[in-house]
């Protein structure tokens, strides 16, 4: 098979069927969503994800994402609950935007992501 190989890692989220990576997610939301100032993620005990761009205010700034490393849909599972809080493992936020100050973030990851599950 002679896939053509393209370096340009600008990706459409329409139909593609690539393997996509958090650090690529998180680079296609940051470019559809001018206002963000981060992007959250948040990583469930399935292996899904959960992703949202945040605004400076502390609102959304595009619409939850739920996808999964290497395949075309969520499992059972998210499909089922949509990735309920239980269930998450991890959850913070992927600054984009550096002159934040560290309690302009505070106030945000608090907003966006409420009460933390502990770090194990
Ligand atoms: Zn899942």
């Amino acid at each position: 098979m002679t896939a053509k190989k393209t370096t340009n890692s600008k990706q459409s989220f329409a139909g593609d069927r690539i393997i996509r990576s958090e650090g690529a997610m998180i680079a296609g939301i940051m470019e559809g969503s001018p206002d963000a100032v981060g992007v959250a993620v948040i990583r469930l005990d399935c292996g899904c994800r959960k992703m949202a761009a945040v605004a400076e205010d502390g609102e959304p700034a595009s619409k939850v994402i739920i996808y999964r490393d290497g395949a075309e849909s969520v499992c059972d599972k998210c499909k089922e609950d949509n990735g309920t809080f239980p269930r998450v493992t991890k959850a913070f936020i992927d600054w984009q935007e550096t002159e934040l100050t560290d309690s302009q973030k505070k106030d945000i990851e608090l907003k966006v992501l409420g009460n933390q599950p502990p770090v194990q």
